[in-house]
């Protein structure tokens, strides 16, 4: 079972990247003058998701350049924004944790406002975007999850999807302990946290470059959202399938009545209908096996033991 280190220090600031090589320099500059203000101790922990651009040698730069409080963890290939901030916790020294984006999308002069939260005693603190600048895609389809996750898992955000967030040592730690392998971080969290709050925070476009987020991968980054905090899904499905039973079942006795009481569809009886409800019912029955599968799935995953991702090297300055 992974642990994480004793809060040793202030404050841990985490960032994933993956190919941000055109946003490191400014990061680099505005992220630095903001800590070193804030008259607390801290460490930043970076982990390289596997980039295949320059953020390696710019990371290993900016590690050469603040050895006291810069730590890298680098991965040997891409394992996604939350295995990258997993890696990072389960490394993390600070009392408190703050997760932030590479690409400058939350601005990092926002880190103190999460701190007076976490100084106030909140445990979790996520940050909630004010005018957010994403494509209106992105931002109608996070509104519909919101709602979606809302009624299924008792989980109470506004903005899930921020990454802006801080979090006590006490719950990084619950997190790392909790060892999930498709974990959607703030949901985690929040589940883990007693006292949880928001406070809102700016939101810019992102500095240089894309996205990496394809909707394929929003798509199976909600898929995990739900199938790690709710069994949901199966129950909808077992009331769907009840339902159509039911349904198909009143369809053959009406069918029945037709035929027999009413003399009526002496050519057409049976061969189609029973195809129509055959192939319907087959289908219900193959989402039933791909949401089974789905769980099963997980659980092997877990059973398994595997370990989560691969470290090739860490740059640091030991105590
Ligand atoms: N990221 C990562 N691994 C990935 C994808 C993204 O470490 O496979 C990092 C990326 O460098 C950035 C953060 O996760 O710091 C958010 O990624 P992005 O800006 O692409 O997502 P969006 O802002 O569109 O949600
Ligand atoms: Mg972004």
């Amino acid at each position: 079972m992974s642990t994480v280190p004793a809060a040793t220090l202030p404050l841990s600031v985490v960032i994933p990247v993956f190919n941000e090589e055109s946003n490191l320099p400014l990061l680099f500059k505005r992220l630095y003058p903001v800590l070193d203000g804030l008259g607390r101790r801290y460490e930043i922990l970076f982990t390289n998701d596997g980039s295949a651009d320059r953020s390696r040698e710019l990371l290993a730069a900016q590690y050469a350049a603040r050895p006291d409080v810069t730590r890298v963890i680098e991965f040997n290939a891409n394992y996604g924004q939350h295995m990258a901030i997993i890696a990072a916790f389960e490394r993390a020294r600070g009392a408190v944790v703050v997760t932030l984006d590479a690409d400058l999308q939350n601005p990092p002069e926002e880190i103190p406002k999460l701190l007076a939260a976490t100084d106030a005693g909140f445990d979790c603190v996520g940050g909630a975007r004010q005018n957010r600048q994403d494509s209106a895609f992105r931002r109608y389809a996070s509104r519909l999850v919101n709602v979606a996750r809302r009624e299924m898992t008792n989980i109470e955000m506004t903005d899930q999807g921020c990454m802006l967030r801080a979090y006590s040592h006490d719950v990084v730690a619950a997190i790392v302990r909790s060892g999930a392998i498709n974990t959607f971080i703030p949901a985690l969290a929040y589940t883990l946290s007693q006292n949880p709050t928001e406070v809102p925070v700016a939101h810019e476009e992102r500095h240089a470059g894309v996205s990496n987020y394809s909707v394929y991968k929003l798509i199976r980054l909600n898929f995990d959202l739900i199938t790690a905090f709710t069994t949901a899904p199966l129950q909808l499905f077992t009331m769907f399938a009840g339902f159509c039973s039911a349904g198909s079942l009143g369809l053959v006795f009406v069918l029945l009545f037709r035929r027999f009481a009413l003399n009526l569809d002496r050519e057409t009886f049976g061969v189609f209908t029973l195809f129509g409800i055959l192939f319907f019912l087959l289908s219900v029955a193959m989402i039933g096996i791909g949401l089974i599968g789905e769980y099963v799935g997980r659980t092997y995953q877990v059973v398994r033991g595997r370990s989560r991702y691969n470290v090739s090297h860490v740059l640091e300055t030991k105590e």
